[in-house]
């Protein structure tokens, strides 16, 4: 499968001709879906949104009930944030079918696979994409699936989930920006279907994230999306979203766009904040992207944080990303894994628990809050990309009492307190000591 333009070598997108296509003009044409909710199409978070991702005839559509989602307003996270009450939702991602939101990608890449005829379907992964492929292998039954990991980068909740699921994977020796190299050269040679974020129509179906946000929000646009950055596929798929609803008509503003790097893997940081790099009408200044590669590579850095799902530095989707920001008015900050943490427990204390990355977006809505950048009486979506359960190892090393665990995990990260952690009372095996300790803590 081609994902990049021949002649200049960037990835290709996905464009329509909205003036024959005749998407609907009015926001009631999809509430009218949820009377029919027996239909899996128009049961589908993604594919209720069909006639705005117009790619596939129905016939050819996957689905395996993604997308049912939630929007929770979380005002004790609010507050953390800095906001006023009713002011900041939580976009709960975790609710997928594997537990992240890369299944909105996957129906939409599956679908595209099997119109192409395609038997396999590959990937290179930091966990979340490769789940979600081997969930679609198998309960599709449609392709086999080919799962390329970095080794020792990937989290015991997520790569549980590819061996369950059957899904044949390669641990490589190298991170991910290795495993994603061999990946696309392995699928070149062996004609497998590529699902990556390099693939275009994965980015047609995670728009649907923001139309299911809106949807809650009863079609009003909020002023902020906070989003994790990694491979910088979601940010890209929400500017796109709103880039497209605007020229359809069904929104007249586009919410400001905030892009959350980890300090450890902060490529779109340095290029967009540090070195003004600029989506500049389609012709962004790509020397300043090769410098900067350059400079990585002479220096051997390499992407560390604990936030897995965004320890990337090569972002695929780089320039659809600035093109997102372009529209959305955007922003970008980098939050150390202190911050991560600290708002991931937050977050888990606030009823939805959520991996590393997904907390990426709390701690940066704080920082840009703390700089007035956001105001305290705007409304903050942020959303959480990820379950909790994906990365149990980060959130028992947060609330340990182990200071060994503590250390090895995260102490080797820069971490340095877990001011918001829950820890576990140590008791002896007897009742009156049991009693005592309860009555001591509670
Ligand atoms: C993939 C992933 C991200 C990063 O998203 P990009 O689209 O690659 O920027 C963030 N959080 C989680 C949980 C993910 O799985």
């Amino acid at each position: 499968m081609r994902v990049s333009c021949g002649v200049c070598g960037n990835l290709l997108d996905v464009v329509y001709d909205w003036q024959r296509l005749r998407p609907p003009d009015a926001w009631r044409h999809f509430e009218q879906k949820w009377s029919r909710r027996y239909d899996p199409l128009d049961f589908s978070g993604v594919w209720r949104f069909r006639e705005l991702l117009p790619f596939a005839p129905d016939e050819q559509i996957v689905t395996i009930g993604e997308g049912q989602t939630l929007l929770q307003a979380a005002d004790g996270v609010g507050k953390y944030v800095g906001l006023n009450a009713g002011r900041l939702f939580l976009q709960y991602e975790g609710m997928n079918p594997s537990g992240s939101f890369k299944d909105n990608g996957m129906s939409a890449a599956f679908t595209h696979a099997r119109m192409t005829g395609a038997s396999r379907a590959a990937c290179a992964s930091t966990g979340n994409t490769s789940a979600s492929l081997a969930l679609y292998s198998c309960v599709t039954r449609l392709m086999k699936a080919l799962i390329f990991v970095g080794s020792g980068k990937i989290s015991y909740g997520k790569l549980s989930q590819a061996l369950d699921y059957g899904a044949l994977t390669m641990q490589i020796a190298g991170d991910f920006d290795d495993a994603m190299a061999r990946v696309q050269e392995v699928s070149k040679e062996l004609g497998i279907y590529l699902v990556n974020s390099v693939n275009p129509f994965r980015l047609e179906g995670q728009k649907t994230i923001m139309y299911r946000v809106l949807e809650a929000l009863r079609w009003q646009v909020p002023d902020w999306i906070v989003v994790p950055g990694g491979n910088l596929g979601n940010s890209s798929a929400f500017g796109k979203a709103f880039m497209e609803l605007l020229e359809i008509g069904l929104i007249d503003r586009a919410p400001r766009l905030a892009v959350i790097n980890a300090v450890g893997a902060n490529t779109l940081y340095q290029l967009y904040e540090r070195r003004g790099l600029r989506w500049n009408d389609g012709c962004p200044d790509c020397d300043t992207t090769t410098t900067y590669y350059g400079e990585l590579d002479r220096g051997q850095l390499r992407a560390s944080t604990i936030a897995s799902a965004i320890e990337i530095n090569r972002p695929v989707n780089l320039l659809k990303c600035l093109r997102a920001l372009d529209v959305c008015q955007g922003v970008v900050r980098e939050v150390t894994d202190q911050e991560i943490l600290d708002a991931k427990a937050q977050v888990g204390a606030g009823g939805l628990g959520c991996e590393p990355a997904s907390a990426a977006s709390v701690a940066g809505a704080k920082m840009l809050r703390a700089e007035g950048v956001i105001g305290a009486d705007e409304r903050v979506v942020c959303i959480l990309t990820g379950h909790q359960l994906k990365d149990p190892t980060a959130t028992v090393a947060y609330h340990t009492t182990d200071q060994q665990m503590f250390n090895d995990v995260l102490g080797s990260r820069g971490v340095k307190r877990a001011s918001y952690a829950n820890r576990a009372v140590a008791v002896s095996n007897d009742l009156n000591e049991i009693i005592k300790a309860i009555q001591l803590y509670s």
